[in-house]
């Protein structure tokens, strides 16, 4: 999710930006000024309590403007992302803002300060009073109003400042120029965002072709667990002898030795844009360690794509694999690959079920030449891709 907060003083054209932003990038507006004008033209309770602070050129209570944000969010569920103008303008707000943006599993992705010398944004102000009919668009409002972002809002930026999160544009250049710095940095910033995909399928679907393809054509990090382990036990490590161990005795690895190896290749992907997981999670826990994971590297779950293959052809897959230097330990009877899958089934069931409640699980073709399945996994992505910007 893409979230912006746009700061400045009153005049530094916020509102004016806002308009292209958030056709551009589907984003939904909140702008605390305009919202508590609504409810000021509609006289209703909290309209009226804030008529006189507002036309004074004060700030309104913090709490106030938690209720009027907190239910526009709620009116608002399928929003893709939100652009907020003029909010936040306190130091209380930003904490607000925080508390929201966990709620809604999300987390901002940065506030852009527009930039400009107050005697410019009086001037502005005064020049848009002219026209605006907002009648705290005068002199003696707009000298309270600078002075109100002087005092209490400008020390936001020292929040935001500290978590990384603060960009800054002068906004003192031509309306088209200040647009394209912002946009700028918007960009900068979608791409620093990692695109995560967990890939879902019964051995045989071709999970691991697709992965593989899919990885390497989007600059993804493809992460599968089976490779892993065979990698560390050929790396002769204690742990790779221990996961030996494990296998010939027919034991399952524990989460204990999975979750660390997959905590490092994530921490050690470089300039990977994502990643594409396969066999991980495979169980409902799995799935929270998952979240976890990505929590801790500023992400979550783009994507669930699920490999659909009717039973029978997956059996004469999985038969044909046996015939070659492919073939897996558990592919080579007949009963051992329907066993295989139904262990599948029971295992993975739950894990589907819970993201397709989360995020929707998106079923693929996977019949057809490896090309043919790209393609169509492939356009999914390229879907997904989209919905992220
Ligand atoms: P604006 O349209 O952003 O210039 O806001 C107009 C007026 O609404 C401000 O002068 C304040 O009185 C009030 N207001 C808007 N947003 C906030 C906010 N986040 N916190 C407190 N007061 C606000």
């Amino acid at each position: 999710m893409l979230n912006i907060a746009l700061f400045g003083p009153p005049g530094a054209g916020k509102g004016t930006q806002s308009e292209s932003l958030i056709r551009e990038y589907n984003l939904f507006y909140i702008s605390t000024g305009d919202l508590l004008r609504e409810e000021q033209a509609r006289n209703t309770a909290l309209g009226l309590a804030t008529k006189d602070i507002c036309a004074a050129g004060g700030l309104v209570s913090d709490e106030i403007i938690v209720q009027i944000i907190e239910s526009t969010i709620k009116e608002n569920p399928h929003a893709q992302g939100f652009l907020f103008d003029g909010f936040p303008r306190t130091y209380i707000q930003a904490y607000i803002l925080e508390g929201l943006m966990i709620k809604l599993n999300t987390s901002l992705t940065a506030l852009i300060n527009l930039k400009v010398p107050e005697e410019l944004s009086a001037s502005r102000l005064l020049a848009r009073g002219q026209v605006s009919g907002r009648s705290d668009d005068n002199e003696t409002v707009i000298r309270r109003r600078l002075s109100e972002y002087n005092k209490k809002t400008l020390p936001v930026l020292d929040f935001y400042r500290e978590k990384g999160l603060l960009r800054e544009v002068d906004a003192t250049a031509p309306v088209e120029e200040v647009h394209d710095r912002i946009t700028d940095i918007i960009q900068k910033e979608l791409s620093k965002k990692l695109f995560n995909v967990v890939l879902f399928g019964y051995p045989g679907s071709g999970r691991g072709s697709q992965g593989r393809i899919l990885a390497q054509r989007y600059g993804l990090e493809f992460v599968a667990t089976e490779p892993m382990l065979e990698q560390e036990m050929q790396a002769g490590t204690p742990l790779g002898d221990r996961i030996r161990e494990l296998s010939a005795g027919g034991q399952p690895i524990p989460d204990e030795i999975v979750v660390p190896l997959i905590e490092r290749r994530l921490e050690n992907s470089g300039n990977a844009k994502g990643f594409v997981f396969k066999d991980f999670p495979r169980t409902l826990v799995q799935s929270y360690i998952l979240d976890g994971l990505l929590k801790k590297h500023g992400s979550s779950i783009s994507m669930v794509l699920e490999i659909e293959v009717p039973t029978l052809e997956l059996i004469s897959r999985l038969d044909e694999r046996s015939q070659t230097d492919r073939c897996m330990p558990y592919d080579n009877s007949t009963s051992m690959i329907v066993k295989r899958l139904k262990e599948h089934e029971t295992k993975i069931a739950p894990v589907i079920q819970k993201y397709n409640q989360l995020h929707g699980v998106t079923k693929i073709d996977g019949t057809g030449t490896i090309e043919e399945v790209r393609v169509r996994v492939a356009e999914e992505i390229e879907t997904g891709l989209r919905s992220m910007r």
